[in-house]
């Protein structure tokens, strides 16, 4: 069977989502392709041609793919789509922009927000935003998989590097254009990838506070910022923070929930985290439920005591 995964690169670094994909479709075949795509992808695709399980990397280079476009990379997997038999991207911002084009122009249904893979046909996938999980059989005859990366190892062995192919680019998206990005420039942690997250609600009750308390705390456990919806609505953080059901989906080692209650909708985003800290004035606030450890009391208090501690 052969499998193609798409890399998910940003500013020439190849993302820990590629590797989780990669393990994923290596369920369905014991080899891979991968697929990179971007202005320049030397870098990314030699240190991808020297992952174990990968059997050959696929470079395609324009001038275009700086900033890339779902349209783009949507034209590009078409191209080469036929010779797969499964085409596998991580669900997440990235592969949700493309694959569902992808599935349109190839007249399949994408699987999407995979979990587990049981067979080559048969996916795993959380519904009713992570309350119960179904499975699902797929008969299309190129299988399109989008997989949550939280689910799947980012540990891939380093082997002998395999063949790097160029392709060449085929007749791109010509409606739309990228005239310039605005990046938010962070040196914390990726939420995606942190191993600790640091995440406040609307308990902390003003930007100030999510500041000058959740900031100090982060910046001694290393951690990434995390927040819930109503923190971001509120204006105390930006919506890349967002964590839960319409945010991201998160999984560190640790994950410290500081003034959320746990509504259903956030503990979708963080619920497979190894170890879950709850910090809140309501003893019976539900995110006590899942979490393994608690502590009930004024994080105004709490906050400082903890960060002066460690
Ligand atoms: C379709 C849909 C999608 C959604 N998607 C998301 C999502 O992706 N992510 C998300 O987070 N939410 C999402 N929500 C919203 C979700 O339902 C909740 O409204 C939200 O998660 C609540 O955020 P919160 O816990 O910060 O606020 P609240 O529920 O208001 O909880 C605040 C908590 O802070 C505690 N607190 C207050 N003061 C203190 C103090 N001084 N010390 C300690 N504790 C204190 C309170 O006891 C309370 O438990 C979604 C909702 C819908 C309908």
């Amino acid at each position: 069977m052969n499998a193609l995964v798409i890399a998910e690169v940003k500013n020439k670094e190849v993302k820990l989502s590629t590797h989780a994909t990669i393990t994923a479709a290596l369920k369905v075949s014991q080899q891979v392709d991968v697929l990179v795509m971007g202005d320049d992808v030397a870098a990314a695709t030699s240190l991808i041609a020297s992952l174990a399980g990968v059997r050959k990397v696929l470079g395609c280079t324009d001038g275009k793919f700086k900033h890339l476009m779902g349209e783009d990379v949507a034209s590009v997997v078409v191209s080469i789509a036929k010779a797969y038999q499964f085409i596998f991207a991580p669900a997440n911002v990235f592969g949700k922009d493309f694959m569902p084009r992808v599935a349109a122009k190839l007249d399949v249904s994408q699987v999407s927000d995979v979990v587990d893979i049981i067979d080559q046909k048969t996916f795993v996938r959380p519904i009713y935003a992570g309350n119960a999980f179904i499975t699902v059989e797929s008969s299309d005859e190129i299988k399109l998989v989008t997989i949550r990366t939280t689910s799947f190892s980012t540990e891939l062995a380093n082997v002998a590097p395999v063949t790097i192919e160029q392709i060449s680019t085929p007749a791109l998206f010509a409606k739309k254009e990228v005239l310039s990005v605005d990046e938010i420039k962070n040196d914390r942690p990726e939420l995606n990838t942190a191993k600790v997250v640091v995440s406040g609600g609307r308990g902390l009750g003003s930007k100030e506070n999510f500041d000058g308390l959740l900031i100090p705390l982060a910046d001694k456990l290393k951690a990434a910022l995390g927040a819930s919806r109503a923190a971001v609505d509120a204006g105390y953080v930006q919506n890349d923070l967002q964590v839960g059901q319409t945010g991201k989906i998160v999984a560190p080692e640790l994950y410290i929930a500081i003034g959320i209650s746990g509504a259903i909708q956030h503990l979708a985003g963080m619920k497979d985290s190894k170890v879950i800290v709850a910090i809140n004035k309501d003893k019976d606030a539900p995110i006590f439920s899942i979490a393994d450890y608690g502590l009930v009391g004024d994080l105004n208090e709490v906050i400082p005591a903890l960060t002066a501690r460690l």
